[in-house]
């Protein structure tokens, strides 16, 4: 009988130290956080359409590729499944997700413009201090790059800082809902250039100066442009 696998968990956001590290081999040594590694390679495989959407993931190839056995593979690959990357097909197996077509796309980026511009509003007047300053080394922290695991990490950050403004709106529900959409991941998922983390890291910038200067408004007005801009770099790239 087979062990109970744990259920599935994002990792955290990647360490200062790792996002220090040059671009890593594919092998990889084995560690602790090793499914974590394997399973930052896959997602980045995946976010930068290395692996394409609707594609049929083949566990064998890629545990040859990595060079580690498939059990790391099965279980980097199910919690992609828990993120919505990926799917388990009955009788075809693991499959990268579908990207979004452009009626989901439509509505994603509705809720979004509906929520997140009132969230920054309010988080310019109820954040921490604290909060705010570790929001702005983030921000600054994040490097536009056209690599894969670049891309893939400027996504996860792009995930991270948008989630904290949710946090710091101080309604749970908020970001609770923002959290489910997973939309950073769908989103970077269209399109894989350089344009995409460059722009977003200059609207990030202003974006997070209104924060600092406490300026509700401009905060608003900051929040609401980047999530146009950012679907007006993204649409074009939607099928369907
Ligand atoms: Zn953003």
């Amino acid at each position: 009988m087979t062990k109970r696998r744990a259920p599935a968990t994002v990792p955290p956001i990647a360490s200062l130290d790792d996002r220090r590290r040059p671009a890593a081999p594919r092998r990889l040594a084995r560690s602790q956080g090793f499914v974590e590694e394997v399973f930052r390679l896959i997602r980045a495989d995946l976010m930068s359409l290395r692996i394409p959407p609707d594609t049929r993931i083949s566990i064998d190839s890629l545990a040859r590729e990595i060079g580690v056995s498939q059990t790391p593979i099965r279980e980097a690959l199910s919690m992609l499944e828990a993120m919505g990357l990926v799917t388990k097909r009955h009788f075809v197996g693991y499959c990268s997700a579908p990207q979004l077509n452009r009626k989901q796309i439509d509505e994603l980026y509705e809720v979004r413009l509906l929520v997140e511009p009132y969230a920054a509003r309010c988080a310019a007047e109820r954040m921490g201090d604290d909060d705010l300053r570790a929001l702005q080394q983030l921000a600054r922290s994040m490097q536009p790059g056209a690599s894969r695991t670049s891309y893939d990490r400027f996504a996860d950050q792009d995930s991270e800082l948008h989630n904290r403004i949710a946090l710091g709106s101080g309604n749970a529900l908020i970001q609770d809902s923002l959290a489910r959409l997973h939309s950073h991941l769908h989103i970077f998922r269209l399109r894989f250039h350089s344009e995409v983390t460059t722009e977003a890291y200059g609207e990030h910038a202003t974006l997070v100066d209104a924060l600092i200067r406490r300026d509700a408004a401009a905060a608003e007005a900051a929040m609401r442009e980047h999530i146009q801009k950012s679907y007006e770099r993204m649409v074009p790239y939607a099928k369907g």
